[in-house]
């Protein structure tokens, strides 16, 4: 039998010569970063393919998170996930914020809008959701309690690259900010880079100062900025990926749509809800192990990594379990019962543009046959 490794995931990849065309242009023009040509056309494209107003482009997506804090000038205490990738939180950490989680939906797995209300606190000024999975948050419910409240909202929307709401619009056109990651391993890179998706100029420039040191002109600071700036290589990248999107999601799709098909008569498994399956972009493809499952969830994770298929537990453990957050009053596990026990349950299978059938079988055949 075929033991070639299957990640859970694998970035897809132009043709290098492609490339090239893209680095004799950076090459001629010597312009290697601080806003180039390359960078000002993938801005462009980008607010073009993702229907949004505003996009400013960054290194990654965790400075991107940093920096949408700064400039919504966000203090206190703020309103999170548990259920995410640690940036999420780390990135209130690094602007002295105190991070209060909620629990999740056990349905969508995003932050439960009815238990935001109750974690109020009078330092509370911003909600940080997360569309865990690219599935759309409760965009309406939780516009609703930050109007009430007075308190900004801030999408983590790493994983949420071309995502429609229930209109068929943008899902980055809700909150004040959305931030979107284009780490290798999701599903639009830039090998690194992230972006910031505004609705107003003037909030796209207070952003541009910020990722430029604060920098307004030559000789004025006005803010004490970062260094979050895409380089001209990676935005070039980011143009060259941008002409193969449609197609990646589309065969990201044909995998999810393979394995719906395959394990939803499966005896102990739960597969994400069909309604936002319809509108995700596939970047992941989670699996919930429940108790009369032949073997647990780890044991799975296990047989699977035996013979050469690398599935993820994303996301265990919660955010809230590590040493920098666990003492956090907000942390405690009967805060958080849905996402402790969805912690326990989630596997997330391969998917990516390189999954061939005979890869699908052999990932299939290790569930049915536990
Ligand atoms: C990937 C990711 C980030 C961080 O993005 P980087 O570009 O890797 O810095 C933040 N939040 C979530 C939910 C992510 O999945």
């Amino acid at each position: 039998m075929n033991n070639k490794p299957i990640y859970v995931t694998q970035p897809s990849l132009p043709l290098l010569a492609e490339f090239n065309t893209y680095l004799e242009k950076i090459w001629s023009s010597k312009i290697l970063t601080n806003g180039g040509e390359m960078h000002q056309a993938l801005e462009r494209e980008l607010c073009d393919y993702l229907g949004v107003e505003y996009v400013s482009l960054f290194n990654n997506g965790t400075i991107a998170l940093l920096t949408a804090i700064q400039a919504l000038g966000i203090k206190g205490d703020v309103i999170t996930t548990p259920y995410s990738f640690v940036a999420t939180a780390h990135s209130l950490l690094w602007n002295g914020i105190k991070p209060i989680f909620v629990d999740i939906d056990p349905i969508s797995m995003n932050m439960d809008p009815n238990k935001i209300e109750e974690a109020i606190t009078p330092a509370t000024t911003a909600i940080m959701p997360v569309h865990c999975y690219g599935n759309a948050c409760d965009i309406v419910a939780i516009g609703d309690i930050a109007r009430k409240h007075s308190l900004k909202v801030i999408y983590d929307a790493a994983h949420a690259f071309a995502v429609k709401d229930h209109d068929g619009r943008s899902l980055l056109n809700h909150g004040d900010l959305s931030v979107l990651s284009f780490h290798a391993t999701k599903v639009f890179n830039t090998f690194e880079g992230g972006a910031i998706v505004c609705r107003t100029k003037e909030m796209k420039a207070r952003i541009d100062q910020l990722k430029n040191f604060g920098f307004v002109d030559e000789v004025t600071v006005a803010a004490p900025g970062i260094n979050g700036k895409m380089s001209e290589v990676n935005a070039a990248f980011g143009l060259l990926q941008l002409k193969t999107i449609d197609s990646v999601l589309s065969k990201r799709k044909n995998v999810a749509c393979y394995y719906r098909a395959e394990l939803s008569d499966v005896k102990g498994i739960k597969l994400t809800e069909q309604a936002s399956f319809e509108r995700s972009n596939n970047s992941y493809f989670p699996l919930l192990i429940m108790s009369d499952f032949p073997v647990s969830r780890d044991e799975l994770y296990q047989r699977f990594k035996e013979v050469n298929i690398f599935s993820r537990r994303y996301f265990y453990p919660l955010i809230s379990d590590f040493p920098m957050y666990n003492h956090l009053e907000s942390s405690s596990k009967q805060n958080l019962p849905v996402a402790g026990e969805i912690a326990k349950q989630i596997i997330c299978l391969p998917i990516h543009t390189e999954l061939d059938l005979e890869d699908l079988e052999r990932i299939v055949t290790v569930i049915r046959t536990c």
